[in-house]
């Protein structure tokens, strides 16, 4: 199986003709309540495809928790080792979206701030029977050190999605990562130069490969994505997709990413695989709602 240990989250979104100003009160036109949150973004994007998928993480008793864990388990997504904290509210973003698409958002880490060496633990007794742990920075960084290092320990592969971007990354982090995969703006925040496009994702690559990762996939947005090991380097270009809502492209590309690697693919089909759920993310709208399902993303394949 997979193991996918990160952040489970409602995102309350409203939808107004422009965002408000301090201290004002706007009408606004719609509001959506879905499920969200990188880590469980990445559990669904597998469990769609078909992949084995176990979710360690938690929520909290009140607002949605127990709707956040039954969605994902409708999604086909284990979630026996999902913790529910009796002590806080289950993590939450405040989404203001204007006609523009600009936003403004809240992120209330809730219990995902709290997962903690004792979820590490739980982490732990599922890594004899998987072949490969995710990892996002939405939770306490010392938790995603000490879950790369238990896999490491149990000769998992690790794939680190460097999101939400961050410039201070603990160094012993880089070494304990099979894969890292920054968008542009992570990539930059990283490494601390602009990266847009080929060139700059190629330079920026080497500069995480030195801290020790042995691989860096730069996602490039609609321009696809560059890939850099120490025995290859490539690109592969985006599908060409009708795009409505670029939300949760990046959590896709990791699911299939992975789901590949889990089916024994090669690096370059692996990346094939991501950008092709990617893709397919960005042509509806939502977060776990765009999430491809096997059968569309075979056909998607097959054209
Ligand atoms: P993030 O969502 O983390 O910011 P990107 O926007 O780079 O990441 O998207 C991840 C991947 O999804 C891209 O590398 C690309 O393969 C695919 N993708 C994103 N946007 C588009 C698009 N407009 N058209 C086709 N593929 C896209």
């Amino acid at each position: 199986s997979i193991i996918v240990f990160g952040s489970i989250n409602i995102d309350l979104v409203a939808t107004a003709p422009r965002l408000p100003v301090a201290g004002e009160t706007l009408l606004g036109e719609d509001f959506f309540k879905v499920p969200g949150g990188k880590g469980a973004n990445q559990a669904v994007a597998l469990a769609r495809l078909g992949i084995p998928t176990h979710m360690v993480g938690r929520v909290g008793p009140q607002n949605f928790g127990v709707e956040l864990v039954n969605n994902l388990q409708a999604s086909g997504v284990q979630t026996d080792n999902i913790f529910v904290d009796k002590n806080v509210t289950s993590g939450v973003a405040i989404i203001t979206v204007d006609y523009a698409g600009e936003n403004q958002i809240i992120v209330i880490p809730g219990a995902n701030g709290r997962v903690n060496q004792e979820d590490v633990k739980r982490l732990s007794h599922l890594l004899p029977e998987a072949t490969l742990l995710l990892l996002q920075l939405e939770i306490p960084i010392a938790a995603v050190v000490a879950a790369a290092q238990a896999a490491r320990n149990a000769n998992i592969k690790v794939i680190l999605d460097p999101a939400p971007a961050q410039s201070d990354l603990p160094a012993e982090l880089y070494p304990l990562v099979d894969i890292i995969t920054p968008n542009e703006v992570e990539a930059g925040q990283l490494v601390g130069f602009p990266v847009d496009g080929e060139e700059k994702a190629a330079e920026a690559s080497t500069v995480l490969l030195q801290r020790g990762v042995k691989c860096a996939i730069v996602k490039l947005g609609a321009k696809g994505v560059f890939c850099a090991t120490a025995e290859e380097k490539f690109f592969v270009p985006a599908f060409p997709v009708h795009t409505v809502d670029t939300v949760a492209a990046g959590d896709a590309f990791n699911g299939g990413l992975a789901a590949a690697l889990f089916q024994g693919f090669s690096l370059k089909q692996a990346v094939i695989w991501g950008t092709a759920a990617g893709a397919l993310a960005t042509t509806r709208p939502g977060a776990q709602t765009s999430l491809p399902d096997r059968f569309t993303f075979d056909a998607f394949l097959k054209e």
